[in-house]
């Protein structure tokens, strides 16, 4: 990705201080470092906000939401590929399409989904500039997952529901993995749940702070 890699606040070496920031914080996968290192996150938004966009922080990106945190998604993508061989994604809330184009150097395949289709069709010129094939998106109502593909080896929520969504346990693969933000604003935890053979097993993996997850979608 050397045409994107840019000069100043968002040259190399801009980069190489968040993936430290990144380890200090406890991330501990260097092939998840390495592909944080090498994601233009700068294109992902505005570019009077370019030499921010290697700050650990969120950032808007329009329609009232916001570019995850670098930490979380790292975090998010580190506990969904642990001791994984990933055939199938599924990402519910697209947004700028920072976390699909992470998670897509990770699977064969990502699916992704974005109620606001303003956001949707800018995150699929993203796609397409940084030439990535293998992500297939829909502008729906992500509460209810895409049935079409499922099931799948891991689903990643980045808006957070009140409850978790029973389409998405539904569309889980056996030891398939759902990571979901959930509860009010103020009060979130983000859940790692794992569907076993009987049942469910889930475990909190940190507290944050997610824009919600509405229902239906917007134009
Ligand atoms: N990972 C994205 C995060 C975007 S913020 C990024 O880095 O850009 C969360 C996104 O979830 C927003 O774009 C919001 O519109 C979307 N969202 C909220 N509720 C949703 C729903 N029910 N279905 C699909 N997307 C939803």
């Amino acid at each position: 990705m050397t045409a994107h890699s840019g000069i100043g606040m968002t040259s190399q070496r801009t980069r190489d201080r968040l993936a430290e920031t990144l380890v200090e914080m406890g991330i501990k996968s260097n092939l998840v470092l390495d592909v944080i290192r090498n994601t233009p996150r700068h294109l992902f938004v505005d570019e009077a906000l370019s030499s921010r966009a290697y700050e650990n922080t969120a950032l808007p990106i329009g329609f009232s939401q916001t570019i995850s945190q670098p930490y979380i998604v790292a975090k998010m993508t580190e506990a969904l590929i642990k001791g994984k061989d990933l055939q199938k994604v599924l990402e519910i809330g697209t947004g700028c399409g920072y976390q699909t184009v992470i998670m897509a150097q990770f699977t064969k395949q990502i699916y992704t989904v974005e109620r606001i289709s303003g956001l949707l069709m800018r995150a699929r010129e993203q796609f397409q500039k940084l030439a990535c094939t293998n992500i297939r998106s829909k502008h729906a109502d992500g509460n209810i997952g895409w049935l079409r593909y499922a099931p799948f080896d891991g689903i990643i929520v980045a808006a957070a529901p009140i409850g978790v969504p029973v389409a998405l346990l539904e569309q889980l693969a056996i030891a398939g993995r759902l990571i979901i933000p959930v509860g009010k604003p103020g009060d979130q935890k983000l859940l790692l749940i794992t569907r076993k053979e009987e049942g469910f097993e889930e475990e909190i993996i940190d507290s944050v702070s997610f824009v919600p997850m509405l229902s239906g979608v917007d134009t």
